[in-house]
């Protein structure tokens, strides 16, 4: 049984930490793990990284957060350098918008969305995006997606990532073409799992956005990929379905997001 992990920021945890992640996350089937870029420079990282490790691929862009101004035609041109330089850049990610309170200026953010959709259709690779809403503001998602249409998304596809959000929203996901990316928040929030219990299984994919949790002092309940596994166990249990069905269709979708630039070894029957 493969699983893969769609989103992870595995750049940020330190070097002598990685095998042990990987090898815990092969050990329960996990066979592709895609790493975002939230900087330029973390771009540049988070390619070394798939370049070094099996199963491990590489996003680039330019994170909502991290949006310093207009992203300009130089930018543009060095990530667009950084996609080229390997063949293990599957995605544009981590982009979208934040339309949290202390986020940089809405229309900057707007910008480089736009500007980095249009790069990810320039480069014919898939876009893996953020979108978070001010607080009890839901309907913010839409003003992401409509971003997205604007910018033609759906001629390279894409997933919105760490979905947790309303039946109507992943809808409009599907309209779209887009595939909804469910992450750990589904272990623990029912409304959650009462939307994904009827989600299609051929528009889902599996993340965990693992990324250094110190804050959890014990270094056993940090997230890491090897969490896909629960997310998987519990869309089985929501659907009433056996795991394989779960982990055989996300995984499949992700390849197929991916257009064919991830392999994984076929399994022996
Ligand atoms: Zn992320």
């Amino acid at each position: 049984m493969a699983l893969a992990d769609a989103h992870t920021h595995l750049e940020q945890f330190a070097a002598q930490e990685i095998p042990g992640i990987l090898q815990r996350a092969q050990q329960v089937g996990v066979a592709c793990i895609i790493v975002a870029g939230v900087t330029e420079e973390s771009s540049q990282r988070v390619i070394a990284l798939a370049e070094e490790h099996q199963g491990v691929y590489a996003g680039v862009g330019i994170q909502p957060s991290d949006v310093k101004g207009p992203l300009d035609a130089r930018a543009c041109q060095r990530l667009k350098a950084l996609a080229h330089s390997n063949p293990k850049v599957v995605c544009i990610s981590e982009v979208g918008l934040d339309f949290a309170p202390g986020m940089p200026s809405l229309e900057w953010q707007r910008q480089a969305l736009r500007q980095q959709v249009r790069l990810a259709r320039e480069l014919g690779l898939p876009v893996i995006f953020h979108s978070r809403e001010r607080p009890g503001h839901i309907a913010d998602h839409y003003e992401t997606l409509k971003v997205l249409a604007e910018e033609k998304v759906e001629e390279v596809g894409g997933a919105f990532h760490y979905f947790q959000w309303s039946q109507e929203i992943a809808q409009a996901c599907f309209d779209l073409g887009l595939y909804v990316s469910i992450a750990k928040p589904l272990l623990r929030l029912p409304a959650l799992q009462a939307v994904v219990k009827d989600l299609p299984l051929e528009r889902l994919v599996l993340e965990t956005d693992s990324y250094p949790q110190p804050f959890k002092r014990n270094r056993l309940r940090w997230t890491e990929p090897k969490d896909v596994l629960a997310v998987a166990e519990k869309i089985a249990e929501l659907k009433g379905i056996l795991l394989e069905a779960v982990a055989r269709a996300t995984t499949g979708n992700l390849l197929r997001l991916l257009k064919g630039k991830v392999a994984i070894p076929t399994e022996a029957p």
